[in-house]
């Protein structure tokens, strides 16, 4: 199962709701092209499923992790210029699921936000690389956000709840996918790709034993842009766009 060939891009985008189960897959995924966006003039805002509980690599004690997770992506989002970062409560990071009260929790966010473009984790799995894009919760939240999109967002019947608190039906015109399966639409970061590095070094949690982080992401993002043909020295990020309409 994989995706179809990417749609292409909607041209008058005014606001992206990125949807992500932990601080830093932003960054990790979609960074330099969401630092495009916002610096385009386009409104993104984030809600982020997890605080990365079960996140870290050394001895901090566990009960501070998801503190220092928000307050890391919530510095890792003002370096692109993103203010509006919700963060959901009652979700444990390991434990995602693409259950009910996840998907109308996203729909709760994208009827407030009212976005043209929803970017989110592939609900679909790459197969050649088990680990990173693949996790669980990543694939747990891009279904559950693509069942939020369809139909749960716009259908006034549905989480009726949502309506009796004043949260109009929203229809989501598109969606990009990250990390999934064969990506075809390829952006060219190389002009934002300083401003990602410098929002992966804010997850100081994540990232901060990772010496050669620059070095490894410039390599992959130059794998990426020569294989979409773009010229040398160029570092790209992809993904698979799909029309919601
Ligand atoms: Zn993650």
């Amino acid at each position: 199962m994989s995706f179809p060939p990417s749609a292409p891009p909607l041209d008058d985008v005014t606001r992206v709701l990125g949807v992500f189960a932990h601080p830093d897959d932003a960054d990790f995924g979609s960074g330099g092209t969401i630092a495009q966006w916002v610096a385009s003039g386009i409104e993104v805002s984030y809600l982020i499923v997890t605080r990365g509980d079960s996140g870290g690599f050394d001895d901090t004690p566990r009960g501070q992790m998801p503190i220092l997770r928000e307050a890391e992506q919530r510095a890792a989002a003002a370096v692109y210029g993103v203010t509006d970062v919700e963060f959901l409560d009652g979700y444990t990071d390991g434990y995602l699921t693409p259950s009910i009260d996840l998907r109308r929790d996203i729909a709760r966010a994208i009827r407030r936000v009212r976005p043209d473009r929803v970017l989110t984790n592939s609900p679909l799995r790459r197969w050649e690389r088990i680990s990173g894009p693949s996790h669980p919760d990543h694939l747990a939240v891009g279904e559950a956000t693509t069942c939020a999109v369809y139909p749960d967002a716009r259908n006034p019947f549905a989480f009726p709840e949502l309506l009796e608190a004043g949260y109009e039906p929203w229809v989501v015109r598109e969606m990009w996918f990250a990390a999934g399966p064969d990506p075809d639409h390829v952006v060219d970061v190389t002009d934002t790709f300083a401003a990602k590095i410098e929002a992966l070094r804010c997850h100081v949690t994540q990232t901060s034993h990772m010496p050669d982080l620059e070095e490894m992401l410039r390599g992959r993002m130059e794998l990426t842009a020569s294989n979409a043909g773009l010229p040398a020295g160029r570092v790209a990020e992809a993904f698979t766009i799909i029309r919601t309409e």
